[in-house]
């Protein structure tokens, strides 16, 4: 029974799929609306860009779809990214998920191709970041992550993107100089990884209890708040990217034991130092 279920319900699948397809056709056939003023005048030949598979692209890429939002700037942008990922990414993906590893030089290629920036909304103050390109707003992160996703791999996807994703935006905004020197700048530059480490095996939605604490102590452990030292103990579980990475943004309870949410600070720690000269541990505030 369970295998005639199955087959009605690919069965079902297909129709589906003729029925659009159709629409399709119809589509292709039939004259376009308009342009926006605010697409390319080289759509106008081609108004579909990439598959011509209904639905398998977002809806603006068939600039009939008029839209106000997106500009050359953005049909720009896209175009950068579908090139790389197409050559660089995709034929690939599926090697490094059975090596278990995404090779070094594919971040350095992310962070030239606009990805790793436009993923933490291209910041514009952290030394050595290519400046926005022009026209630059939040819609090239979406476009960047559409673009991604087409290698049709999670593992890249969050291979890449996931840890800087999440992980780097507070130190982004609330980083010393010297973090955004130190941490972003590389990280951005897809030479250095960076991970956010906020849930642990007893507090998942409940970030308000979490028990990690960071004590300030001096060089012999001896708890001092001026001291020069954190002594960060804890347990972090399901930490993206965390294999890899060389920096953690980790929430960390620093006010008493019943302090609740209020008692809960990020702390900058870079475990591994593998790059930096001297260990890096700060307070993003
Ligand atoms: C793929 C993946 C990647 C992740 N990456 C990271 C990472 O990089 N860094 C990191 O810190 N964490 C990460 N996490 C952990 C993630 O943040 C937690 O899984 C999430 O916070 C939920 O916690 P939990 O799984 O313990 O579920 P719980 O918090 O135990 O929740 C279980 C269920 O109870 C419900 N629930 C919880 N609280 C309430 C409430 N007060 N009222 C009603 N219902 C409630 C929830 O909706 C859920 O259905 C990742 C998780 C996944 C799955």
């Amino acid at each position: 029974m369970a295998g005639e279920k199955k087959r009605s319900a690919s069965y079902l699948d297909l129709q589906i799929w003729v029925y659009i397809s159709k629409r399709g056709q119809l589509r292709d056939g039939a004259s376009f609306a308009p342009l926006s003023p605010a697409m390319s005048d080289d759509d106008e030949e081609n108004p579909q860009f990439g598959s011509a598979t209904p639905w398998s692209e977002p809806t603006w890429y068939n600039s009939s779809n008029p839209t106000p939002y997106y500009t050359k700037h953005h049909i720009a942008f896209r175009a950068k990214m579908r090139a790389w990922v197409d050559k660089e990414v995709t034929p690939f993906a599926a090697q490094w998920e059975t090596d278990g590893e995404i090779p070094p030089a594919v971040f350095k290629r992310a962070a030239e191709v606009g990805l790793l920036p436009a993923t933490v909304n291209w910041p514009d103050d952290i030394p050595g970041v290519p400046p926005r390109p022009e026209g630059y707003d939040g819609f090239f992160s979406l476009i960047a992550f559409d673009e991604l996703a087409r290698c049709a791999n999670g593992g890249v996807v969050w291979g890449v993107t996931g840890g800087l994703g999440i992980g780097l935006p507070p130190v982004v905004h609330f980083g010393s100089d010297e973090l955004k020197t130190r941490v972003a700048a590389p990280c951005l530059r897809g030479e250095a990884f960076i991970a956010l480490a906020v849930s642990e095996p007893t507090a998942g939605s409940d970030v308000a209890n979490i028990k990690t604490t960071a004590v300030s102590c001096c060089a012999d452990g001896t708890a001092d708040d001026d001291g020069e030292f954190y002594v960060v103990n804890g347990l972090k579980k399901w930490i993206t990217c965390g294999m890899f990475a060389d920096f953690f943004t980790v929430a960390v309870r620093t006010g008493g034991k019943e302090s609740g949410f209020g008692g809960v600070e990020l702390l900058l720690v870079s475990p591994t130092q593998r790059s930096l000269p001297e260990p890096v541990c700060g307070f993003l505030k």
